[in-house]
């Protein structure tokens, strides 16, 4: 209990965008040294894609930042197994009954694989597992007690399909979304249930049909059902971290319908405010110039198909995101798979050709460090460092200490690269030649000719890259080496 007194707080301050107060706030923990951090989690009905995939990396990154600062974290991620309906408003079929039909599976064995399969993509991302995951199905006692808690202060109504949530009760209902509560109502009349007192109002628990046999489906006060989408969170969070906790992650298209619901339900069940005190949001990752990619559009682009089939390391993915900050929308193609690749090979050569001798961690590196990833999980600047320290004159031995020091947070298995043997790219002559030419133009400004060398040279199975010392060469090489 005492362990955090053993390990110094670092005495840099750590700023975090809140979507609450829509501004940088300084990160005070409720209890000192602790942190309680919620995520909301998949729902297991399909493959992930590379965007949720985006979201766990920034979470990790958050708690590797947070860990690094010598905050014990205590991480909690739910399952989403029952409950997500495919219009998100309560309306339409559950995702899970659903995609067991198409497969001819049941809901429990549809929920049991794609579990499995983003917990191998967590690992391959080398995602630190949280405290708890824990499953909606598995915590159904405790969303319906929420609910009759709910019920006897005044919060419930009931139509023919379910038990919803007033929210013309909740004064500040929109204080998240920072949206005018018309824009909010408006956004909610899409797929409206016309029963609902207000287009706003949620499901806290929806009735089985009379004419299908749901799988999923539990006895309650109310009648035989499965619970509504946002209840599962507030019920877990409140059971594993308390009526307070620190912070509560996930994307941007949280904010407007799931994180505002969990927290008028939780607010108005406890008494208690502020339930959360930092909300953190991260931005998209996108197709085809800003389409959101997205489950039900049938985007299938995994971190196997995009990486693992085609030989490459999956922590490319990893680099990528940490060159992006969390809550900028980052752009997803092809182009953007390989040129990263490359970078990340340009990366862990550096780190392999140090030697094997570790060093010390040079202080005045890791106060800009610190710096960098304190302010908001500034990765890039942090990468950035990392470079610069690289280039510097610290002794070989020294920068591979710092470096490793600063992997606690990048994740990029760079211990591992270290142990490798030193990387020497051979040059076949006549590449040297091109890019010797391509040196020449560049000096004549002649960018038209450096661009047909660097294609020439790209031709042959090589990239030029330049960088601030010249040019550097890289043999261009899906498969990885490293892992
Ligand atoms: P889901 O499994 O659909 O419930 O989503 C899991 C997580 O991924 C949630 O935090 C979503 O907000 C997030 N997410 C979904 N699509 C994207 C995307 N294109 N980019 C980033 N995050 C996403
Ligand atoms: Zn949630």
């Amino acid at each position: 209990m005492l362990d955090f007194l053993f390990k110094k707080q670092s005495n840099q301050p750590i700023y975090l965008f809140n979507t609450l107060s829509r501004e940088k706030d300084l990160f005070v923990p409720i209890k000192s040294g602790k942190v309680g951090l919620y995520t909301c989690g998949p729902t297991v009905y399909g493959f992930p894609h590379l965007g949720n995939m985006r979201t766990y990396v920034f979470e990790d990154i958050l708690k590797r930042v947070l860990n690094y600062n010598a905050y014990k974290v205590h991480h909690i991620m739910n399952i989403t197994d029952v409950g997500h309906l495919t219009g998100d408003r309560d309306m339409g079929d559950d995702k899970m009954e659903k995609e067991s039909r198409i497969e001819g599976k049941t809901a429990w064995e549809i929920a049991d694989f794609y579990t499995k399969a983003f917990k191998d993509d967590l690992k391959n991302l080398n995602i630190i597992f949280p405290d708890v995951f824990c499953k909606a199905t598995d915590n159904i006692k405790e969303q319906i007690e929420m609910i009759e808690v709910l019920e006897k202060k005044g919060f419930i109504y009931k139509t023919s399909d379910g038990i919803y949530f007033d929210t013309s009760k909740v004064s500040d209902y929109n204080k998240l979304s920072h949206q005018k509560l018309e824009d909010l109502k408006e956004g909610a009349r899409i797929e409206a249930n016309p029963e609902k007192k207000n287009s706003t109002d949620f499901a806290l628990w929806k009735f089985s049909p009379k004419d299908i046999k749901r799988q999923m489906e539990w006895p309650s006060p109310y009648g035989v059902g499965f619970p509504g989408w946002h209840i599962e969170c507030s019920a877990m969070s409140v059971k594993y971290l308390g009526e307070q906790f620190d912070i509560h992650c996930g994307a941007v298209d949280f904010v407007n319908l799931h994180h505002t619901n969990e927290l008028a339900q939780t607010e108005s069940a406890t008494g208690k405010k502020p339930w959360v005190k930092y909300w953190l949001h991260g931005e998209f990752l996108n197709l085809d110039k800003g389409r959101k990619m997205s489950k039900s559009a049938g985007d299938a682009i995994t971190v196997n198909n995009t990486f693992i089939e085609k030989g490459m390391s999956p922590l490319v993915f990893r680099f990528v995101c940490l060159n992006t900050h969390y809550r900028k929308a980052m752009e997803w193609n092809d182009e953007v798979a390989v040129s990263s690749s490359h970078a990340y090979e340009i990366l862990k050569k550096k780190i392999t050709n140090l030697g094997k001798e570790i060093g010390k961690v040079d202080s005045e590196w890791k106060i800009k460090f610190n710096t960098a990833i304190n302010d908001d999980l500034n990765m890039a600047q942090a990468l950035a460092v990392l470079n610069e320290m690289l280039k510097s004159d610290l002794p070989p031995a020294h920068k591979l200490a710092t470096a490793l020091d600063f992997d606690k947070v990048f994740g990029l298995e760079l211990k591992k690269v270290s142990e490798k043997d030193e990387v020497k790219t051979e040059i076949p002559e006549e590449i040297q030649k091109l890019v010797d030419e391509r040196k020449t133009a560049r000096a004549n400004k002649d960018w038209k000719k450096s661009d047909e060398l660097r294609e020439k040279v790209k031709s042959l199975g090589f990239e030029v890259k330049d960088t601030p010392e010249g040019q550097e060469i890289v043999k261009i090489q899906l498969v990885d080496t490293f892992r």
